[in-house]
């Protein structure tokens, strides 16, 4: 039986787990999964083969992978358009990390009812913006959403994204993730945690990763405390595999600057 150390499994692994229901001196039954009250004892013997992993952002500069999520099927990557700005350079590097890890990505631009009419009474010059952005994307086969939890735009939408998948939250703090998660589905708070089944011990304070099923079906995994996903599998030499716009250098100057700025923090 091979021995496999905690930190090897992360949320969303599927592993195959032994029964080992314990048994007293006169070998009476002392504990086990048959007792309700107790944590299952058991072991877990192997880590079934992941369809999808997201590691963390030091992992690609160091020799050790470091998994936190496993076998989700997409990343949904919140940005605002105002408060704060959508830094479409981090975004880049977050569709990078989600393809490196074999999950989908989805960009949902949220926060659109800030957007600021010129006086002119043209439309607003961020949303313009934004939308070449989210057009471009688009045309790179990203599934693309426009949000706003203040209107209720787009939420429909969200939810049938979401439903029936596992989804990993991610983007940066303030930009409306938490408030998209109460809307889309009612009591689900993404910032009070979850109190552990187990020990009882309250609010958990680790920065791990946590899961939380959706009534209509499938799954949200929520990092609180990871600001980036890593880039392991990313070389010099495969980022244009990355890029497919640079690649048929149809990249606008925003992309090739992403571009650029990856390549540069990639080990040579
Ligand atoms: P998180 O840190 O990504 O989870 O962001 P929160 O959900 O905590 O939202 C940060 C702030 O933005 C809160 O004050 C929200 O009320 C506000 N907010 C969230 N979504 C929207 C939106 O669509 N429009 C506007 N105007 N404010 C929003």
């Amino acid at each position: 039986m091979t021995r496999l150390s905690k930190a090897f499994i992360v949320v969303g692994d599927r592993v195959r787990f032994r029964d080992i229901g314990l048994k007293g001196d006169a070998g009476e039954f002392v504990g086990g999964s048959l007792d309700p009250t107790s944590p299952p004892d058991g072991v877990i013997e192997d880590v079934l083969p992941r369809k999808s992993l997201l590691t963390r952002s030091d992992s690609f500069k160091g020799l050790t992978q470091h998994p936190i999520i496993a076998n989700a099927d997409q990343v949904l990557i919140v940005a605002s358009i105002r408060q704060p700005y959508a830094k479409w350079g981090l975004i880049d590097r977050m569709l990078v990390a989600a393809k490196a890890g074999n999950l989908s990505p989805i960009v949902c631009l949220n926060k659109i009812d800030l957007a600021t009419p010129a006086e002119d009474g043209a439309p607003p010059k961020d949303l313009v913006e934004a939308d070449a952005v989210l057009d471009h994307y688009a045309t790179l086969g990203i599934a693309v959403l426009r949000t706003s939890v203040t209107t209720r735009r787009g939420l429909d939408e969200l939810r049938a994204l979401i439903k029936d998948r596992t989804t990993v939250l991610a983007g940066h703090s303030g930009v409306g993730k938490s408030s998209l998660v109460m809307a889309v589905e009612a009591g689900l708070d993404i910032r009070i945690g979850d109190v552990s089944r187990y020990t009882d011990k309250g609010r958990h304070t680790t920065t791990s990763a946590r899961r939380y099923p959706l009534v209509a079906g499938g799954m949200l995994i929520d990092t609180p405390g990871v600001k980036q996903f890593g880039l392991w599998g990313v070389t010099r030499e495969n980022l244009e595999s990355f890029f497919p716009d640079v690649a048929a250098k149809t990249a606008p100057p925003w992309r090739l600057a992403s571009y650029q700025r990856l390549m540069e923090g990639l080990p040579a």
